[in-house]
Order: structure tokens, then C-alpha cells, then sequence
């Protein structure tokens, strides 16, 4: 079975198709950071709009990578939430009508199931079950995964999410948006001890995140300081070396909680290699990333959880055209047969 996938939440149009017996056959990404970098931020307006232009143009693209043609599809998985409303409906109008078209299934996919997932796309993908770390723009969740669609929540940020304080802290010390990598690559520059940060609600039972007074510690301490370029890359690596410490504090806790020996992390911010580093050195864990290009938002994913769904699933889904701007992963169902 072949699904093609369609990404479109955010400020990434994502196709790409996945074969169940092939794996994945082609996938293409546009992304559109560099008209929103002007504005500091996603305008959701032009994030739309440029999701029109784009999405048609690069499933042309993938079918031509793949040496195939629409015929070829079986299904159609879009991301149908959460997201920007009007961004979701862009690549909800596509799938549904493509599908329909087609006269094949249309799948609406969790865009955060679509991150947990994408880990399986490797070539030695972890068995269920599995404690999963999602650390992206919007989110940091840690979820007690079961089976597709078992998901329980175990903890989540009670304010911004790690991403969102990564790219919060870079605009403020000057590197532009989005400035996660930004931040990543200057603290590689800094002296480890010339500050330290607060780990966030470590102290405390449970397995909540807050991120928002770290944020606040780096920008009191760049307001202190001689704002050298030294003091920036130090301050950096101070707030890199706390969220991940923090994360890392986290994730021993969710394991020995659930007595699992695999952690699977994904989102944006499983691209940055210090956090990678330090979960590799959890003693006796097994530990799964997607790929460095599948870390942030894809089509591949969309394509592979849509893939999952429907081996699963009977024939005649009902034909509701709906995007949701929230969509917590534990209200997500398995697929039943
Ligand atoms: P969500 O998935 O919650 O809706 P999103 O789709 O915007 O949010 P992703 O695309 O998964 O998020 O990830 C983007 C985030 O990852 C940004 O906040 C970005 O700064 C962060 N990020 C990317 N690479 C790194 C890195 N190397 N170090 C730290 N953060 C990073
Ligand atoms: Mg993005
Ligand atoms: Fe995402």
C-alpha cells in the first residue's frame, strides 16, 4: 500500500510518499522560514497562503521521484491538527479532494502522533512499548506509548515549550529566527561554568516542564552582562546545557516510572546533538531519534503514521472535513479493524 503524505500546520509544506512493503519512496519539503524571519515569527496568513503555491508543485515532485503517478496512491494522509486553522486547511482541502477524487481513503493524522512516529521510520525501529519524548515548537511532552494510538500522557510543559525557549532566547541575545540550531551552534563556542541556570521544577514530584524562568535567567543575565560576544556564546551554552539536563532529569524519571527500557525522542529539538549525547549516556536505555532531516516537520512522517492507521483500519471511514487547532495526543484512538 502506498500513502502519500501531506504537512502543512505550520511554516513547512511536507509531501511525501511511503510504500508498506517498500518503505519511504520519496519525500520533498519547502520550507518557508526565510519569508517569515522578517517578522521574527510565523504570520499565519502568508504561512497559508504559501501553502497553496507550494503543496501542488511538490506532489508533482514526489510522484516524479517516485516514477509514478496519482493512479499509484491507495490513501491520503494529511496533518489535520494541531496547528494554524487556516494552514491545516490548506492541506486538508488537497488530501480530501485528491482522495476523493481518487476514490481512495483520506486520513486526518495528529501532527504530534506524526512526530512520535517518525522514529520508526528507521531501519531498526524500537518495539512497543516505549516512553516518548516530544520536544518541538509547541510541545514537550512525555507520553507512555503502548501501540499506535495508546497514548498516555505522563508529563507536559506547564508554560513555553523547550523549542519555543530555545528560539525565545536566541531572538533575545540577537540570532534571528528561528533560532534554536542558532543558539545550539553558539554555545558550542561558550565556556561551560561561566553560568548557571536554574533546572526548572526538577526539585519537585512528577513529570512537568516549565521553561519560561529559564528564559528569563538568560535574558537577566545577558542584561548583566559586558554583551561580548564571548558572554553571548557563554550564556548560550548555559541555557542549552539546563533544558537539556532538565529534559534528561525528566526522561530517567518517566523511565524508571514506567519500567521501560526504551526512550524514544523526536520533534525539532532531537536534532540537537548535546541532548543527544546526553540521553545516549542513560545507563541500560535503549534510545531512538528520527533522522537529523525528520527531526522538525515533514511529510514523511504524515505519510507513515497515515500508513499505520490504515493497514489497520476498516474500509469506510466517515468523510468528516475537520482541522482542529488543539488536539491532545491522548484523546487519539488505535485503529480498530
Ligand atoms: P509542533 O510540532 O509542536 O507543532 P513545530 O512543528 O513548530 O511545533 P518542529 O518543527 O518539530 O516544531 O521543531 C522546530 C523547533 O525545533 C524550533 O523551536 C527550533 O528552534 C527547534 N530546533 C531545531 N533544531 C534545534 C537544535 N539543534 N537545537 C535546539 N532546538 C532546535
Ligand atoms: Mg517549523
Ligand atoms: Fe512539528
Amino acid at each position: 500500500m502506498r500513502v502519500l503524505g501531506i504537512e502543512s500546520s505550520c511554516d513547512e509544506t511536507g509531501i511525501a510518499l511511503y510504500d508498506t512493503e517498500k518503505g519511504l519512496l520519496s519525500h520533498r519539503l519547502f520550507s518557508q522560514i526565510e519569508m517569515h524571519a522578517e517578522y521574527g515569527g510565523v504570520v499565519p496568513e502568508l504561512a497559508s497562503r504559501d501553502h497553496i503555491r507550494k503543496a501542488l508543485p511538490l506532489m508533482q515532485q514526489v510522484l516524479d521521484d517516485a516514477g509514478l503517478t496519482q493512479n499509484d496512491i491507495d490513501a491520503v494522509a494529511y496533518t489535520a491538527g494541531p496547528g494554524l486553522v487556516g494552514a491545516l486547511l490548506v492541506g486538508a482541502a488537497i488530501g480530501r479532494s485528491l482522495a476523493w477524487a481518487l476514490s481512495i481513503p483520506a486520513l486526518p493524522i495528529n501532527h504530534m502522533e506524526g512526530h512520535l512516529l517518525s522514529p520508526l521510520l528507521e531501519d531498526s525501529p524500537p518495539d512497543f512499548p516505549f516512553v516518548s519524548l516530544l520536544v518541538s515548537g509547541g510541545h514537550t511532552l512525555l507520553v507512555d506509548v503502548r501501540a499506535v494510538g495508546n497514548y498516555h500522557l505522563l508529563g507536559e510543559s506547564i508554560d513555553d515549550a523547550v523549542g519555543e525557549a530555545f528560539d525565545k532566547t536566541a531572538k533575545m541575545l540577537g540570532l534571528g529566527y528561528p533560532g534554536g540550531p542558532a543558539l545550539a551552534k553558539l554555545a558550542e563556542q561558550g565556556v561551560s561554568g561561566s553560568y548557571d541556570f536554574p533546572r526548572p521544577m526538577v526539585n519537585r514530584p512528577g513529570l512537568d516542564f516549565s521553561f519560561s524562568g529559564l528564559k528569563t535567567a538568560a535574558l537577566n543575565a545577558w542584561h548583566n552582562s559586558d554583551q561580548s560576544v564571548q558572554s553571548k556564546a557563554n550564556i548560550a551554552l548555559a541555557f542549552e546545557t539546563a533544558a537539556v539536563e532538565t529534559l534528561v532529569i525528566k526522561c530517567r524519571r518517566a523511565l524508571k516510572q514506567t519500567g521501560y527500557r526504551r526512550l524514544v525522542v523526536a520533534g525539532g529539538v532531537s536534532a540537537n546533538q548535546s541532548l543527544r549525547q546526553a540521553l545516549n549516556a542513560l545507563p541500560g536505555k535503549q534510545v531512538f531519534y528520527p533522522a537529523m532531516r525528520f527531526c522538525s516537520d515533514n511529510g514523511a512522517m504524515i505519510a507513515f503514521a497515515g500508513a499505520m492507521r490504515q493497514q489497520a483500519m476498516k474500509p469506510d471511514m466517515p468523510a468528516i472535513f475537520t482541522v482542529r487547532a488543539r488536539w491532545p495526543l491522548d484523546e487519539l484512538t488505535p485503529p480498530s479493524a
